[in-house]
């Protein structure tokens, strides 16, 4: 295969991962496309909250690993928040211990035990606004998006095929493992609260009280509903967040909704990221299932992925 052609590389996937991994490989130098169905705003990873943070993604010691990676990166783009939606902001894990993380905890800076929980400052991510940086970012490497259904891997035109597509792997790998875990949000009008909060998931459906702030607006969280598929937000549900939220925050009781969101987490009992030599010579490089963290570990698995697609004969 002439040099040319074997650098090309197709991404699936316009998520978070996706643009990512794209991005990370268009600047080592390989010709990239992303091919979508859905890109943008009309993703799941658009909807996410996103604090950075290791939360329901499995396997914890290497997620733990991807993170601490994608921290890094994310630390420095928050020197540009205006441009890459990245910004570091303190707040508190409601009643969280440091000796119920993993190693990788003692890794993050500044992470400290206080008399309500774990207080940090993390990075927040505005996932509209960092979405379309990495869109771009990819385009300054030579890189493209188009949108386009893909029924079948194997009839994806590349000699190096890498695989992103979050909850669309079930029915396109098929793999059966990856399943949603549905999460709805409340936006509402910011009544002046500076810091993020997260409780705990009750056992009981994963209802939990949340609150990130965003440049758009308080985003109110939430819920972790194993095997729900419903994309329509429920107004009882929606309810619950918001009296949840204001049980921890009074004023956030009569601030004015903006939106509702809800998203499926792509959830997997192991994140899937490793490499198949189809029997052909092409590679196929796996990206997938990375449940309520895919913000958190995406620099981390896209230079992963990345290091899986150099290891392959078509390097
Ligand atoms: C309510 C909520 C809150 C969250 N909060 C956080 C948070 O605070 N921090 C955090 O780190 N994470 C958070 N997450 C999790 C995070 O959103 C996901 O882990 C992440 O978005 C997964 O990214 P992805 O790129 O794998 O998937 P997606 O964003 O779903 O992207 C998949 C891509 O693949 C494409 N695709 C799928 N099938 C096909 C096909 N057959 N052909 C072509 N294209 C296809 C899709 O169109 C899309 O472009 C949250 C999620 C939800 C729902």
């Amino acid at each position: 295969m002439n040099r040319e052609l074997s650098d090309e590389v197709i991404v699936v996937g316009a998520g978070v991962v996706g643009l990512t991994t794209a991005v990370v490989l268009a600047e080592a130098g390989r010709r990239v496309r992303v091919w979508a169905r859905e890109t943008g705003g009309r993703t799941t990873s658009a909807v996410a909250g996103a604090l950075w943070w290791p939360y329901r993604i499995e396997p914890e010691a290497l997620a733990g690993k991807w993170a601490l990676a994608s921290l890094v990166v994310y630390e420095e783009l928050a020197d540009r928040p205006e441009q890459t939606g990245v910004r570091l902001v303190e707040g508190v894990h409601g009643g969280l211990r440091l000796d119920t993380l993993g190693p990788w905890a003692a890794r993050v800076p500044g992470l400290a035990e206080t008399d309500e929980g774990l207080s940090a400052r993390l990075p927040l991510i505005d996932m509209p606004v960092h979405l379309a940086w990495l869109r771009e970012r990819l385009g300054r490497a030579g890189g493209t998006v188009e949108e386009r259904v893909v029924t079948g891997l194997a009839e994806v035109p590349a000699p190096v095929v890498v695989n992103c597509t979050g909850l669309g792997a079930r029915s396109l790998v098929p793999d059966p493992a990856v399943r949603p875990v549905r999460g709805q949000l409340v936006v509402v009008e910011n009544p002046g609260i500076t810091t993020w909060y997260t409780s705990e998931d009750e056992a009981e459906g994963g209802a939990s009280a949340y609150f990130f702030p965003q440049p758009g607006g308080l985003l109110l969280g939430g819920t972790a509903e194993e095997d729900a598929w419903s994309p329509e937000p429920d107004p009882d549900i929606a309810a619950g967040i918001v009296a949840r939220c204001a049980a921890v925050r009074p004023e956030i009781a009569g601030a004015r909704v903006l939106e509702h969101r809800v998203g499926l987490r792509p959830y997997r009992s192991a994140v899937r990221l490793a490499r198949e030599l189809r029997p052909d010579g092409r590679v196929l490089v796996h990206n997938y299932g990375h449940g309520g963290a895919g913000v958190t570990v995406a620099w981390g698995c896209a230079r992963e992925a990345a290091g899986l697609v150099d290891a392959g004969p078509a390097a």
